[in-house]
């Protein structure tokens, strides 16, 4: 299996070249250069298998650089740091199907990929005998799960900058109590904006990215998006089983896209299956006003309840795009260079009948996630995080004949506030977020001034 550039500025390359490239040279995201289509026989011969072996069947299928038992491997350990037996288990709840994706050790689904990456990063830069430093800047959730994908690891350190006193309590806490000699967290003096700016000023310093040997671990990584694939094929194969049913919907809380993309390839990965995903969205609304009005255009960021969501440009959009336009990296190339220049791009009619075959579309005010934790909990005394309840209000709205499984992306426990301002009360805390004040953390505090930053990674590079 060879991969390509959105953008076609790159001639084919491996899938290790892949996962340490991240983006490609040319500006664009990486895409296999054809997508594997499961056939019947093969899918049955899945139907049962655990989480780890689903996940082996999927992978070997994209990834043709890699000795199996490596691979097999890897895979293995990634999912043994989760705590549910099943991984990613898929519970009914009322009308729904809920697919728990927060058992792993940040308890939000961005776990499912970067446990697999850390390992995956590691076991490449061993073979090549290469380190890296991973920096990046996180507003909450990714930054917690990046650096517990990669703590421990070899040839691997991380950086991990997020504004001081800005994020969630939880969430600092979940960053600053890893204290593994590999790990970096920086409490920036600013704002979220001022992390990125700093983080993306030093990686434009191309000696200084070179010679610490820079790399990112965001959600435009190839194998993260892949890494997602398999919980959508599994959670349809218990689904399938429970209903005897031949399709299903699923509702995915979306941000970058990433999660999303994911679940379009698993539908195209099967014969049949996924009749269609609903795109769910908080107020930050880029993408329902695109599938629903074919209008893609940037407004301003509007915080909310559910902030790994409040996002405008979607990162991963432009993987979509590429098969929107029947793979044709010419029109993605001008358009995103168009996009750049406008900050729109708007849609034909017969473009948008496209995209609604593959997606439905809803924005869900914060009153109405609140409404929805509410409701949910009293109908099913489930209690849902603010991310997972902007898709279970879609999931609902949505809701005919088809089983609709909503995506659960967070543990509720990581949003107290929400849940309180829902229910009344804080939801019960589970054990690895115990007693996390108490532990002993590891943090500096440094003012928003690249220079000041920079000078802490030379001094702690690996
Ligand atoms: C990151 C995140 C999302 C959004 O996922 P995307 O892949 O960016 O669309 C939703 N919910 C939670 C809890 C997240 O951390």
């Amino acid at each position: 299996m060879r991969y390509i550039s959105t953008r076609g500025g790159i001639s084919p390359i491996t899938f290790k070249e892949t996962v340490l490239e991240g983006l490609a040279p040319d500006g664009g995201l990486i895409l296999p250069e054809d997508l594997p289509r499961l056939s019947s026989e093969e899918v049955a011969s899945l139907k049962g298998l655990p989480y780890p072996d689903l996940a082996l069947e999927v992978f070997r299928r994209f990834i043709d650089d890699l000795p199996l038992e490596d691979l097999k491997g890897l895979v293995e350990k990634a999912y043994a740091s989760f705590t549910h037996p099943e991984v990613t288990p898929v519970v009914k709840k009322g009308p729904l199907w809920i697919l728990e994706l927060f058992h792993g050790p940040t308890l939000a689904f961005k776990d499912v990929a970067l446990q697999f990456l850390g390992h995956l990063f590691e076991y490449l830069l061993l073979e090549r005998g290469e380190k890296m430093n991973i920096l990046g800047a996180t507003s909450g959730d990714t930054g917690s799960a990046a650096i517990y994908g990669v703590r421990g690891k070899k040839n691997l350190a991380i950086f991990i900058l997020h504004p001081h006193g800005r994020v969630s309590p939880i969430q600092a806490l979940q960053m600053t109590t890893v204290t593994d000699p590999n790990v970096f967290n920086i409490a920036i003096e600013g704002t979220f904006d001022d992390c990125q700016a700093i983080v993306k000023q030093l990686f434009s310093d191309l000696e200084f990215k070179k010679r610490y040997r820079l790399g990112a671990v965001n959600s435009i990584n190839w194998a993260r998006v892949l890494a997602q694939v398999v919980y959508y094929l599994y959670a349809y194969f218990r689904v399938q089983e429970a209903e005897g049913v031949s399709e299903v919907r699923f509702s995915v809380p979306t941000g970058n896209f990433g999660d999303i993309f994911a679940g379009y390839l698993a539908k195209r990965l099967l014969p049949e299956g996924i009749e269609r995903l609903v795109l769910a969205t908080n107020e930050n609304d880029i993408l329902t006003r695109f599938v629903n009005q074919g209008d893609y255009s940037v407004r301003e960021v509007v915080p909310t309840i559910s902030p790994s969501m409040d996002i405008q440009i979607a990162s991963n959009f432009e993987r979509y795009l590429y098969y929107l336009w029947d793979e044709d990296p010419e029109r993605v190339r001008q358009a995103m260079e168009q996009f750049s220049k406008t900050g729109r791009l708007l849609f034909s009619p017969q473009e948008r009948a496209r995209v609604q075959r593959d997606f439905l579309s809803l924005s869900v005010t914060q009153e109405e996630t609140l409404a929805t934790i509410r409701r949910f909990y009293e109908e099913t005394g489930y209690i849902l995080d603010p991310h997972t309840a902007v898709g279970v209000c879609a999931g609902l709205h949505f809701k005919d004949h088809l089983p609709i499984i909503c995506l659960a992306t967070a543990h509720p426990a990581k949003f107290p506030e929400a849940v309180r301002r829902a229910l009344g009360f804080e939801p019960p805390v589970p054990e690895p977020l115990q007693g996390l004040a108490e532990k002993p953390k590891k943090v500096v505090i440094l003012p928003a001034d690249p220079q000041a930053v920079r000078q802490f990674i030379e001094e702690n590079a690996i």
